[in-house]
């Protein structure tokens, strides 16, 4: 292993990884620093939804979509399972539905969506509860992965296919370019990008304040092993859904139903808990999440956030014999306001942070500009 590199890389989630990828693809020589034997940050503890369809119309769509096509060129020569199979949201209130009909009349075509009568959903995806059911919104274009398996395989296929070292169980102290200073000793790069999560707050304190960035976390669980015959289908969301991704937030529909989950459901509000569904290739099914902002993370989980999504998971999905075979939180760090934060804190070197709960969609993508804006 050489010591001396062009650019290295802090951190192995995604989005150190698709830093890598993209750095490398550019014929730059890459190390990646990772402080734990194998991954175990947020990238490894999400749904694996690959999900432009949360995205806002406009650029930041347009990027989910870039970044969804690097991806499944990837995914495809690397030979890792994906599941293109699109999402559905459901309505059984009549303003989801509204709100719903609003964005596809909208932005339909953009997004590739349509809508569904609920004879078409049951029809296609049995799982999905039909007593109530007022229609749903349909877009083929969201691919799964299973976030474990693919963080593992990636590192390998990027060694072998571009020459990315890798330095697992590694953790990087300190940057003085082009001097890298790590628990394994010292490391020569002119250039560093930092893509460490939230650790990126120990790295460079700083920088972290002033980028304003908040710690999140996300409480989840993961089912047994369903069969082929127990497929789902898609990845399903529902009215909750509604409010959380900005994709929606333009439509004049919305401030309603917010206001009446506020009024009917405030304990969801209060917990930020609205309810997504994915299904890896092994047939587990991924189930979550909540959102509890601040800096004080608590270690502690809440069986009452568990309840509640679990809760809300049946109103709109007959999952038989449904057991919780896991549960975890994950954090990521967000911006109140921003997509993601660029920062520079200090010569040669370039932190990638606060992608939220965006990350595993928007990273391919997102990296692809960072990096022509830092190697050009
Ligand atoms: C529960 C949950 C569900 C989610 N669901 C989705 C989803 O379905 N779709 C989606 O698009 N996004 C989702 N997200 C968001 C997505 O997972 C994150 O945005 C993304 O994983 C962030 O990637 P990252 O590489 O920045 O951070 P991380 O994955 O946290 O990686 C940071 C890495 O840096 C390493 N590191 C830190 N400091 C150092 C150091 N000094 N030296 C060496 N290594 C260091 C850490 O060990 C860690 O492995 C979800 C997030 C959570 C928590």
């Amino acid at each position: 292993m050489s010591r001396e590199v062009d650019v290295a890389v802090v951190g192995a989630g995604v989005l150190g990884l698709a830093h890598a990828y993209h750095l490398a693809n550019r014929g730059l020589r890459v190390v990646v620093f990772e402080r734990t034997p194998v991954a175990q940050g947020a990238s490894i503890r999400n749904f694996g939804m690959l999900w432009p369809i949360g995205q806002p119309p406009g650029k930041l769509y347009r990027l989910a979509r870039r970044s969804l096509e690097v991806w499944r060129g990837i995914l495809s020569s690397a030979g890792i399972d994906h599941e293109p199979v699109g999402s559905l949201h459901l309505a059984y209130h009549d303003d989801e539905a509204m709100v719903l009909n609003e964005f596809v009349s909208r932005f339909g075509r953009d997004y590739s969506a349509e809508m569904l009568t609920p004879a078409q959903i049951v029809n296609r995806f049995p799982a999905v509860r039909q007593d109530g059911l007022r229609g749903g919104m349909f877009s083929p274009v969201e691919v799964t992965v299973d976030a474990r398996k693919t963080l593992a395989a990636l590192p390998y296929w990027l060694q072998r296919t571009y020459g990315v070292e890798f330095a697992f169980g590694t953790t990087v102290l300190g940057y003085d370019s082009p001097r890298v200073e790590t628990t394994a000793g010292e490391w020569t790069a002119p250039r560093m990008v930092v893509c460490a999560g939230v650790d990126f707050r120990d790295l460079a304190p700083q920088a972290f304040m002033q980028a304003g960035l908040v710690p999140c976390k996300l409480q989840m669980m993961r089912s047994q092993a369903y069969s082929r015959a127990c497929r789902v289908g898609v990845m399903l969301a529902a009215g909750l859904t509604l409010r959380h991704y900005r994709a929606f937030a333009d439509c004049v529909s919305l401030p309603a139903l917010i206001q009446r989950f506020d009024r009917e459901m405030p304990e969801y509000g209060r917990y930020g808990i609205h309810v997504l569904l994915s299904q890896n290739s092994s047939g587990e099914l991924f189930i979550g999440d909540s959102h509890e902002y601040g800096n004080v993370i608590e270690p502690f989980d809440k069986a009452e956030i568990d309840d509640l999504i679990l809760r809300y998971l049946h109103t709109f999905v007959a999952i038989p014999d449904l057991r919780i075979a896991a549960r975890w939180h994950g954090i990521y760090v967000k911006h109140p306001t921003e997509p993601y934060v660029v920062a520079h804190p200090q010569p040669g070197m370039m932190a990638v942070a606060g992608v939220g709960g965006n990350g595993m969609t928007l990273s391919f993508g997102l990296a692809e500009q960072t990096i022509a804006d830092f190697v050009s």
